[in-house]
């Protein structure tokens, strides 16, 4: 029980509850708690998820464990709560943040990730979000954050809602959205898949509004169908908006509904997807279309979702539905 796992855990526990009480108890972490209060985070969510403040002192962390008797310099340096020097000074490796506890999926924080808040002239040259380095408690290819309390969710409501980012994971929260993760940043990895295929086969991709978030929700798509059998529905937020700007601007409710109402297939999104930009009137740019669509059709296992959009394109088009039919099998082929 005294390994080096159990350390740093305690190391986390304790990080994890002096960042949350600066936020929530101190003059120094005023106005991180107004800038949450501000953007409509609640204080039940601030409780909830132990959003912490890190403030500007190089080594305020440092001095609190050194308080608590947690002093082992092998752990600390282990732990990537400080930054790497050859002397053995430690310097706190969160200054000036909030910070978002990431939990395990048993619900032990093991990493944090750090939102620069103020407004400060040379603030824009320090990046959006930091997060803590890759550990022996923290695997950024298997994380995925809010696992550990959406899990029972996701498992009640049969769907996990895939989000872009913290924020918008905890606005959903507050919506009444429970089955809501995020994957930190990156793009989706194979680990996390499968960890989500262990509770569920339906997955709600719900990214940014904009078009690195479209991108994205893309990439996403042809990854979890090449990895799993997921059903896949898709949210796309209109007018650049991301999930949590959505809230903010048109409330709770419409979210909701739009989250249950307002979604795509995955075909119908990849139809809208390849046809952005393209003019149907130009024979060659349509011929591409109808090819570039025949082919997501191809993978398309559902023999009566094929025959759907078949005849979809069939009047579109004013073509054959033997020659499409032809033709996509033709790619089914290929891919065999
Ligand atoms: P906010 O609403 O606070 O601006 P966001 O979640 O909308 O945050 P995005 O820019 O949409 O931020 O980025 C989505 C996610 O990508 C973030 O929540 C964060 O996990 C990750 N991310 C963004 N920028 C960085 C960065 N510079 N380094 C690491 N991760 C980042
Ligand atoms: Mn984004
Ligand atoms: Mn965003
Ligand atoms: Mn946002």
């Amino acid at each position: 029980a005294d390994s080096m796992h159990s350390k740093l855990l305690a190391v986390y526990e304790k990080a994890e509850y002096f960042y949350h009480h600066l936020l929530v108890n101190s003059k120094a972490g005023e106005e991180a708690y107004n800038y949450l209060l501000n953007r409509g985070m609640t204080k039940e969510s601030i409780e909830t998820f132990k959003i912490g403040f890190s403030p500007p002192q190089r080594q305020a962390l440092k001095l609190y464990l050194d308080n608590e008797g947690l002093n082992d310099p092998e752990v600390l340096k282990k732990s990537g709560l400080f930054s790497d020097r050859d002397d053995d000074t430690f310097v706190d490796r969160f200054t000036n943040r909030i910070l978002f506890p990431i939990a395990d999926a048993r619900g032990k924080t093991v990493a944090f990730s750090g939102r620069a808040f103020l407004e400060a002239e040379d603030n824009h040259r320090m990046a959006k979000y930091m997060n803590s380095p890759e550990t022996e408690l923290f695997n950024k290819r298997r994380i995925l954050f809010n696992y550990d309390k959406a899990r029972a969710s996701i498992r009640r409501d049969g769907e996990v809602i895939l989000f872009e980012g913290f924020m918008d994971v905890i606005s959903a929260w507050q919506a009444g959205v429970k089955n809501g993760i995020a994957s930190m940043g990156t793009s989706l990895t194979e680990e996390q898949i499968h960890v989500l295929d262990k509770v569920t086969d339906h997955v709600v991709i719900a990214y940014d509004g904009d078009d690195a978030g479209l991108e994205a929700t893309k990439r996403a798509t042809d990854f979890i169908n090449r990895e799993t059998h997921f059903t896949i529905d898709i949210a796309s937020f209109p007018e650049n908006l991301d999930p949590d700007d959505f809230i903010q601007s048109r409330g709770k409710e419409a979210f909701v509904e739009f989250l249950s109402h307002g979604r795509d297939t995955l075909m119908s999104f990849l139809l809208k997807y390849h046809r952005k930009g393209i003019n149907l009137k130009n024979e060659s740019e349509r011929l591409k279309y109808i090819e570039v669509v025949l082919r997501e059709l191809a993978r398309v296992s559902s023999a009566v979702e094929r025959e759907l959009y078949l005849n979809q394109l069939q009047e579109e088009f004013d073509l054959s539905v033997d020659a499409l039919k032809e033709q996509m099998h033709s790619f089914i082929v290929e891919q065999q």
